[in-house]
């Protein structure tokens, strides 16, 4: 009997070249936080975002967004605005810095902060003599938010934008590239996203000395002596550089990686267009989605439970759309602005498997699936 494999969410894929660069790590002993392949690392990333930005090569996304927050001095007491419909990491960091998360919810078309409930927020913080020191707005599952809506209200208020692009690398909002479009940007390469390092992220800086204070504060703080010297609390958050090797082969191939991806994304759009209870997250006007992951909602919880399930008991794994920020235990007692979007994706939504190396026999094996569960 032919056994079936397990198909995962979203898994590592890589691109022949990794290898190479490794072993020269290893070749020239550059096993260190520091060396030629983080610095190849951070020009190919540069070079794809168009070269307007510097970049620091960091152990993760979250280290990423907590180096920006230090970076806009961001301290005890101070209120941060964050999209409430994300992953944790994009939130966790303000607690790092002792600061108030204020969680706003997201609009329909992009799943994304909601610009009319940011700015109802701002305001209403502004009242209270508490004007938010920074806002993280999040690229979920790849696509852009209104970033032209966000950055106006920002502006308006003096409020810098740090953007959580850990899920969008490749994606463009009007032409430009997603990590670029606001005062920082930050990227993830988890094993899960759409190029890993196996670990490791990316801050996305407008100017050279931001960079160079980012490497200085990921680098543990060392002033300039020949003994250890510090004036600075700094952090262990620089890229291996035997890491940053996997990182410049995955360069070489996330234009594959995105292709293979919105073509996941079309297969499945175009096989389960007969099921009236799918809809499908789109892709809003002058917006270019990696397609990171391929996200439906359907017309019940029910409808979402029975199709994940039946998806697990043939080994695919699937998962709910990200549980909102304000929802989760920890987060509870935070203030928060709602208008009821993210919950409700989260009781209907749910995340198809998404890989660059799924083939046409594991998608037509999904939709087989989801189809049988919905008729059944
Ligand atoms: C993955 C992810 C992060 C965190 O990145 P790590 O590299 O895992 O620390 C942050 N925000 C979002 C939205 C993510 O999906």
């Amino acid at each position: 009997m032919l056994t079936k494999t397990k198909i995962y969410l979203s898994s590592p894929h890589m691109g022949g070249a990794e290898q190479k660069y490794v072993a020269q790590a290893f070749d020239s002993n550059w096993i260190a936080p520091l060396g030629p392949n983080v610095d190849g690392f951070e020009d190919a990333i540069k070079h794809y975002l168009g070269n307007d930005c510097d970049v620091a090569a960091l152990s993760s996304g979250t280290a990423a967004i907590h180096i920006a927050l230090r970076l806009l001095g961001i301290g005890v007491g101070d209120e941060v605005i964050c999209q409430s419909f994300t992953f944790a990491a994009s939130a966790n960091p303000i607690l790092y810095e002792g600061a108030t998360p204020i969680f706003v919810d997201s609009e329909l078309e992009t799943w994304n902060m909601d610009p009319y409930l940011l700015e109802k927020a701002i305001i209403d913080r502004i009242h209270k003599n508490k004007t938010p020191k920074a806002i993280i707005a999040v690229h979920l599952y790849g696509v852009p938010y209104k970033a032209h809506a966000i950055q106006t209200i920002a502006k308006k208020y003096g409020i810098p934008v740090i953007e959580d692009s850990a899920e969008a690398f490749g994606s463009t909002y009007y032409g430009k590239p997603c990590g670029t479009l606001a005062d920082f940007g930050i990227l993830s390469f988890n094993g899960n996203k759409i190029i890993t390092t196996s670990g490791g992220g990316a801050l996305i800086c407008k100017d050279p000395s931001l960079k160079k204070r980012a490497v200085f504060l990921a680098t543990q703080a060392r002033d300039d002596a020949a003994h250890y010297e510090h004036s600075s609390i700094g952090f262990n958050y620089r890229m291996s550089n035997v890491l940053a090797g996997i990182g410049r082969g995955q360069m070489e191939v996330l234009d594959l990686r995105v292709e293979a991806r919105r073509r996941n994304y079309e297969y499945y759009k175009r096989h389960l267009s007969e099921c009236n209870s799918i809809t499908f997250l789109e892709e809003p006007t002058g917006c270019f989605s990696n397609r990171w992951i391929t996200c439906i909602s359907t017309d019940a919880f029910e409808t979402r439970e029975r199709i994940r399930k039946a998806l697990l008991q043939d080994d695919i794994e699937s998962r709910p759309l990200w549980k909102p920020m304000h929802l989760q235990p920890v987060f509870m007692h935070c203030l928060s602005y709602t208008n009821g979007v993210s919950e409700d994706l989260f009781n209907r939504g749910l995340c198809l498997p998404s890989g660059s190396n799924l083939d046409t026999d594991d998608l037509n094996r999904i939709i087989a699936i989801i189809k049988k569960s919905l008729n059944s």
